[in-house]
């Protein structure tokens, strides 16, 4: 008798970082996604535990997207033995070795910062992995176009569809030993700029999904809503800072202010985008533009020349053009890395724009309890960074409405497109509090049997 397959949780449960689930069957093993976890310590220290097992004995990888909490422990995987191939979409495979080389380089800089600082806990400071590990992962990335079935192992294969949250993000569908069990990977929204919505959910025995905004609903996205606070700090004087996640709320944002200028809703002012992470990016979009494609709406041509440029954008480019920005002469808008302000040089500019009340600071992502984002969020009157304490004066805003994740009615609308109610759901990607919600969500509208796994729980599919 063959061997069922199942499926382990092996991250992203009570969390929303550090994705990775295990689909085993008796003739091979694929890990979907290879998250790092981000946040506080306690889930921080589990990036240096081992994989469970041996990490050469897996038949392959899938990425659902380029996200550092999907593909950012992938270098970590390799450095643990992992020379097998890394399905994922061309885009994704155009993204993810930008994504994984600043990781490798953020956590080499630590490790160095550290040392001269003499706070770390390791003694020497230690990166999690280093720039080779990350190019030695980039070489095992394989591209596969949507709606394109590879067989990972004699009883496996795998599907992706588009899921409409970043440039390349992905709907993981794999069938294994017989069962089908489908991952919404992160999903996307109906209003996306730049983006198609995702596709209908497959038909599935099982089904993983993530619930990032599980127990909210995002409010409409209103111009006016970004237009008034930064028409306003402007109009005092003040500066705008943005923390934003490099890969795509910085090309989303950037479209938005775009049409704000274009409509008289904003003055022109400079804009800096201050991430060389976000600056390769955008080329990587821009890049997807020029060539359209399933993924990219239609209309989008109507933006040309540069749907990405409001007006009067600078790439910042060099560490002291960076810095430069910490005195500016006029009011001005910068946008940098990371999005939760954990690192990045977003960080620097933070130490010199949140003492000055005139300042406004936006929070367009998520922010993962335990990160300076998600403090600042929170109405914390001082940031530690660089090992002392920074006061924050300057005004902070939250704006989820540009959020890239779909809140709880776009999740409960995707589900709803299943042809077959699964035999079991699974909530991942969500703090408890979310994961719960949506789980009774589900219940309730769907009556689906519905269950939030535990950290490192198998089940049969
Ligand atoms: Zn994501």
């Amino acid at each position: 008798m063959r061997e069922p397959a199942s499926l382990r949780f092996l991250g992203a449960t009570g969390t929303v970082t550090g994705s990775k689930f295990l689909v085993s069957t008796g003739e091979g093993k694929l890990l979907v996604d290879c998250g790092m976890y981000q946040g506080d310590r306690q889930l921080r220290r589990r990036n240096w535990m081992p994989f469970p097992g041996p990490a050469h004995e897996l038949s392959a990888v899938v990425l659902s997207h380029a996200h550092l909490d999907h593909c950012g422990w992938l270098p970590r995987l390799v450095r643990h033995g992992y020379s097998g191939p890394v399905y994922c979409s061309p885009w994704t495979a155009k993204v993810a070795p930008i994504v994984l080389l600043d990781a490798a380089h953020l956590q080499e800089e630590d490790a160095d910062f550290a040392a001269r600082g003499r706070y770390s806990k390791h003694n020497p400071p230690l990166p999690l992995f280093d720039t080779a590990d990350a190019e030695k992962a980039i070489s095992l990335l394989q591209p596969v176009p949507f709606g394109q079935t590879i067989g990972v192992a004699a009883d496996i294969d795998v599907t992706l569809h588009r899921a409409g949250h970043i440039l390349g993000s992905s709907i993981v569908e794999v069938h294994a030993a017989g069962r089908t069990v489908v991952f919404s990977g992160d999903l996307g929204r109906e209003g996306h700029p730049l983006l198609n919505p995702p596709e209908p959910l497959p038909g599935a025995d099982a089904v993983v999904v993530e619930s990032t905004y599980g127990g909210q609903t995002h409010q409409p996205r209103r111009a006016e809503d970004l237009a008034a606070p930064v028409r306003r700090t402007l109009a005092q004087g003040g500066s705008v800072l943005i923390p934003a996640f490099a890969v795509d709320r910085t090309p989303v944002l950037l479209m938005a202010l775009r049409e704000l200028v274009r409509t008289g809703e904003l003055p022109s002012v400079p804009v800096y985008v201050d991430s060389p992470m976000a600056l390769a990016a955008l080329e990587v979009y821009h890049e997807a533009v020029r060539e359209g494609g399933p993924e990219i709406r239609r209309r989008i041509h109507e933006l040309a020349p540069d749907p990405f440029d409001p007006g009067e954008l600078h790439l910042v480019r060099t560490v002291e053009e960076s810095k430069r920005l910490n005195d500016p002469h006029r009011p001005c808008i910068i946008i940098s890395a990371s999005g939760m302000a954990t690192g990045g040089r977003v960080v620097h500019h933070l130490q010199f724009m949140a003492p000055n009340p005139k300042n406004l600071i936006l929070l367009p992502g998520f922010q993962v309890a335990g990160t300076r984002g998600r403090s600042l969020l929170d109405g914390a009157t001082a940031l530690k960074m660089y090992g002392g304490y920074v006061p924050v004066r300057a005004e902070v805003l939250g704006f989820n409405e540009f959020s890239a994740h779909a809140d709880a009615n776009d999740l409960i609308g995707w589900l709803r497109t299943a042809p077959r109610p699964p035999k079991t759901c699974y909530i991942v990607h969500g703090e408890p509090a979310s994961s719960q919600a949506l789980a009774s969500l589900v219940q309730s509208e769907l009556g689906w049997c519905v269950v939030v796994p535990q950290h490192a729980e198998r089940v049969l599919i």
